[in-house]
């Protein structure tokens, strides 16, 4: 009963993932998942951490798991906080830093759980909208003298349109607002852009969030992490404390540090994707979609003459299932996770049929 609720709870928006349908054949090309497995070491590392010793709480600090990703990303281990997946870290982040007296700046078409965790923690926020291109607006984000920001958040590459900001871009609006914090969401860094990870070091208000459900190919396990100066992963450690000790579990650790340990893996499969979607952004753009410039695992791709809502539908009449907003200005574009070279090539003979009546 309703009237047992929180008033907070009565006024929650929450988000609404991408399905993830019971049936096993469908094409699966809605919640950007990696379609090549985890790492094989990562795999063998989860099952050699599956025992007795699951009796045992697992280490509340995660220093493993902080220490290899440290040297992996060469920053110190005091610089890292790790949580379960990187929504989780972003829940805590919007807690711990970027809940201020100033609204949070974002773009106005951006990741769909940005606006929730302001719901959910009362957070006031500014819509900045994307040029006509889809592309960012340095200039947007810095400071005015009636206007400033209590802190500033957007995914490089961004999502839903997978538009990327260059490195240099991203230095000036972490240098150009020192007074708040700059949270770079790099889910889908590994896909085609730079890290801001190297700037962490000279900008004490950067924060880098990156997770391993889409590069590592580990949603199922839930870990994500963010670098940025010690004083801002102790906020965080604040609020994780006052949480859950135990956020990652020991298969979560294990497989998580092994996953970093297999490099070549690692990049294999992200090459694999990489050039699949430049096959796949051809030959949409010759069936008619307009595709944005993609430096992520998903493409988001209008077509001139055919409804999205049209096109989303036949294709999951065909057993293939893509991601459609109802949002202002994207409400023509699909997004569309880069598959396999089978799937992707499953999707283009859909979508001929579809189109061609
Ligand atoms: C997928 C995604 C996340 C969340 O990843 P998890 O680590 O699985 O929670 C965060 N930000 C963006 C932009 C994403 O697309």
């Amino acid at each position: 009963m309703s009237r047992y609720w929180s008033p907070l709870v009565h006024g929650l928006t929450p988000y609404v993932p991408g399905e993830q349908p019971k049936l096993e054949h469908l094409v699966k090309l809605n919640t950007n998942e990696n379609p090549y497995g985890p790492s094989p070491r990562a795999l063998e590392a989860i099952q050699a951490a599956t025992g007795s010793t699951l009796r045992l709480y697992p280490d509340p600090n995660c220093e493993a798991l902080k220490a290899t990703l440290a040297t992996y990303l060469n920053v110190r281990a005091d610089q890292v906080f790790v949580g379960n997946g990187s929504d989780e870290v972003l829940a805590h982040v919007f807690m711990a830093l970027l809940n201020q007296d100033q609204p949070l700046w974002f773009p106005d078409i951006t990741y769909s759980f940005y606006p929730v965790y302001c719901g959910l923690y009362g957070i006031q926020s500014k819509l900045v909208p994307l040029r006509v291109d889809f592309s960012i607006c340095v200039e947007d984000y810095l400071p005015r003298t009636h206007d400033r920001a209590g802190g500033i958040i957007f995914p490089n590459p961004n999502a839903p349109t997978g538009c990327l900001l260059s490195l240099a871009a991203i230095e000036r609006i972490v240098a150009g607002n020192p007074d708040v914090v700059v949270v770079v969401d790099e889910a889908y860094v590994d896909f085609g852009g730079d890290s801001a990870i190297p700037l962490v070091d000279r900008y004490p208000n950067l924060l880098v969030v990156q997770t391993f459900s889409k590069s590592r190919s580990l949603a199922g396990l839930r870990v994500g992490f963010a670098v940025g100066h010690p004083t801002l992963i102790e906020a965080l450690e604040r609020v994780k404390n006052s949480f859950n000790s135990y956020p990652l579990d020991r298969l979560a650790i294990a497989g998580a540090v092994a996953s970093v340990q297999d490099e070549a893996y690692f990049q294999e499969s992200c090459q694999k994707v990489v050039a699949t979607r430049e096959t796949l952004v051809a030959q949409m753009s010759r069936l008619g979609f307009d595709v944005l410039p993609s430096a992520a695992n998903f493409i988001f791709a209008r077509h001139s003459s055919f409804q999205a809502t049209i096109l989303a539908a036949a294709l999951r009449e065909q057993a293939i299932i893509v991601r459609h907003f109802r949002k202002p200005r994207i409400e023509q574009h699909l997004r569309i996770t880069v598959g396999t070279d089978a799937q992707c090539g499953m999707l283009i003979e859909a979508l001929a049929r579809i189109l061609g009546g």
